[in-house]
């Protein structure tokens, strides 16, 4: 059986990613999502188990020891990170799982997992990124500028993906994932058995 797409979506806080993987998670009723471990607060309307699993820092870092993280990081001060059992059962199962993690998680991930598709989502400017950032007047001017440097940093980090997508639109921004996507399930590498198959049946 053909093994699932281990999907990696970054990008920088503001570009929009998330609005992007609910979109890609209706469209695609293949994919699945890696419901990360989080010491941060809920915000208002995220679900436990759905958005995010809030646990405390001393059951995230029960769950580091126990080997029970695929990859974590400190963001924000705070700890998140991709429960493994659920990526390996998904993948074993030839299912595909979207992680929706920051850019040095996604490096992590990279070392473990190679053939991973891993896309970086820019947004169209950088003054666009920061009137996203200030329209979600959530925050403070400090967290503000913290988020802002962050993400001018992690827009760096972009380079070392395989795929860029510019969310200038959110509809044509998933049409294009949706294309990476395709492209890669089309690989020859990831299909070697259709060729095992067609040589077996000459075979025979
Ligand atoms: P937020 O607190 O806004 O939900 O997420 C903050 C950042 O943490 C985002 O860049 C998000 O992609 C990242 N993030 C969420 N889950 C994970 C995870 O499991 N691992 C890592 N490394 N980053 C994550």
């Amino acid at each position: 059986m053909r093994k699932g797409l281990l999907v990696v979506v970054s990008g920088p806080s503001g570009a929009g990613k998330g609005t992007i993987c609910h979109a890609l998670l209706e469209k695609e009723p293949h994919l699945a999502y890696s419901v990360s471990a989080t010491t941060r607060k809920p915000r208002a309307g995220e679900i436990e188990g759905e958005s995010y699993y809030f646990l405390s820092v001393e059951a995230f870092e029960e769950m580091i020891e126990k080997d029970a993280l695929l990859e974590w990081a400190k963001v924000y001060d705070n700890y998140y990170g991709t429960p493994l059992k659920k990526v390996e059962e998904k993948l074993a199962a030839g299912e595909d799982i979207l992680l929706e993690i920051d850019t040095q998680g996604a490096m992590k991930v990279r070392e473990k997992f190679p053939e991973g598709v891993f896309i970086f989502i820019l947004p169209p400017s950088l003054a666009e990124l920061e009137r996203r950032i200030r329209g979600r007047d959530t925050e403070t001017e400090e967290v503000l500028q913290k988020r802002l440097k962050a993400a001018v940093e992690e827009i760096e980090v972009g380079r070392l993906y395989k795929y860029v997508v510019i969310n200038d639109e959110v509809k044509r921004a998933v049409a294009a994932v949706r294309a990476v996507l395709a492209a890669e399930k089309r690989l020859v590498v990831r299909n070697e058995e259709l060729f095992d198959e067609m040589e077996k049946g000459r075979e025979e």
